[in-house]
């Protein structure tokens, strides 16, 4: 069963907010200091070699490998420390005691580890003659001068941090960091600081997606709550337009009160309304000016879904970076699903292991898309296609993890 005409597939709607999406143009150069969680706005190149000489992989002896032997052992002529190198030329038969990191001397090739070797006054018994390179580790062992070691667009981690830092980098250039305008509709909605009335319910989605957005390190601007009445919501698109991105939630569907799809149209345009994913069909995608618009369904779960399947990616781009492609695996599932086809559907799933060891999946009982606290429970999405009519116990189902890497 295909979806309705003005309804894009799941891959169709990823595909086109993510082609529409470019990145923030400015770049500003930061302190390496503030650097982690940035995204990297240019290739680095290495200005050095790392390490910059051959130094000891070990506490031990260094020698020319092909001057000593077991019979014969080595002379002790000098120490070599970390940070402190033997500066003599090391002859035929000699050793020099080295430690850990420390440059090789000239002359030398080979460390015999200490383990291996016995001192007694200046001659130094060795277990065996040691091959030529043991236990060296030689100049540019790690990083080559001129090797390319992070390419635009990496999303900085600490050890990426911990790379710049080798190259003796102390600032870096990174996109500047996007900001996301935020809010809610919907008359019901309520802060809470008050009673609720007939009627209402505690505003969940915009600190929600405050938080979703917090995860991405963006700054943002939030636009507040926003009653269903088009006079607000306009109030809203225009305030949001000086932000990178715009994410609303509710009031995208058909209903008499659900005014953000021709709001949006009249200030700017709607690419799109309608994807067929479970839960989330009506997601309004479009643009004011050069800002895009995401707006989501107001049921939780709904939003929680089309938000890191659709939208997070999206703003990941906009960051300058490469969003990560969603890792999933296949686990047998452990009770029957039914369903009906049309949609890409994201059930919450729990994964679980058998006392005899075997990995299996099962869907969470109550799949509503008001259901956020089921978010909790569930660990991950058991994807099921847009023509599957559900999957028997034993099959295997496609499973998201939850705890998914955002930046590739
Ligand atoms: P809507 O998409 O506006 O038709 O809303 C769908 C459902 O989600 C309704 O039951 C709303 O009350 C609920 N809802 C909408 N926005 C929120 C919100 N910010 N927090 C909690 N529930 C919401
Ligand atoms: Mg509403």
């Amino acid at each position: 069963m295909s979806p309705p005409a003005d309804m894009l597939t799941f891959d169709e709607a990823r595909q086109r907010i993510l082609a529409a999406t470019k990145p923030v143009a400015n770049v500003e150069t930061i302190s390496l200091d503030a650097a982690l969680g940035r995204i990297l706005a240019t290739d680095i190149v290495a200005p050095i070699d790392v390490p910059g000489a051959a130094n000891s992989a070990m506490d031990g002896f260094a020698m020319a490998a092909d001057t000593v032997s077991a019979d014969t052992g080595a002379t002790l002529v000098g120490t070599a420390h970390a940070g402190h190198p033997f500066t003599d030329n090391v002859g035929a038969g000699e050793c020099v005691r080295i430690m850990t990191g420390a440059w090789l001397p000239t002359g030398t090739d080979a460390v015999v580890m200490q383990e291996q070797a016995q001192i007694n006054g200046q001659h130094v018994a060795l277990d065996a003659a040691p091959a030529p390179g043991a236990h060296v580790r030689p100049a540019g062992d790690d990083i080559c001068r001129g090797q390319r070691v992070l390419a635009a667009g990496s999303y900085l981690r600490a050890t990426d941090i911990g790379v710049l830092a080798t190259l003796g980098q102390m600032s870096v250039p990174v996109f500047r960091r996007p900001c996301i305008a935020y809010f809610s509709s919907g008359d019901e909605l309520q802060p809470p600081e008050r009673e609720l009335g007939p009627g209402q319910l505690y505003d969940s989605n915009r600190p929600m997606l405050a938080a979703l957005l917090a995860e991405l390190g963006f700054d943002t601007l939030d636009l507040g709550r926003v009653p269903d009445d088009p006079q607000a919501l306009e109030a809203a698109l225009e305030r949001g337009e000086s932000a990178d991105a715009i994410v609303s939630t509710g009031g995208v569907s058909v209903g008499d009160a659900d005014f953000v799809r021709e709001t949006l149209a009249a200030k700017g345009n709607v690419d799109f309304w309608r994807v067929a994913i479970k839960p989330g069909k009506p997601l309004a995608f479009g643009h004011l000016g050069g800002t895009g618009f995401f707006g989501l369904p107001g049921n939780p779960v709904s939003a929680a879904v089309t938000f890191t399947q659709l939208v997070r990616p999206a703003l990941a781009r906009l960051a300058g970076g490469q969003p990560a492609a969603a890792q999933r695996h296949q686990r047998q599932l452990a009770e029957t699903i039914e369903r009906k086809p049309g949609r890409t559907e994201f059930m919450r799933g729990q994964q679980l292991t058998s006392d005899a060891g075997q990995a299996y999946v099962r869907a969470l009982g109550h799949q509503g898309s008001g259901v956020l606290s089921s978010m909790g429970i569930a660990d991950c999405f058991i994807v099921l296609p847009a023509d599957s009519e559900g999957a028997a116990a034993g099959s295997a189902v496609n499973v998201e993890p939850f705890a998914q890497r955002l930046w590739a």
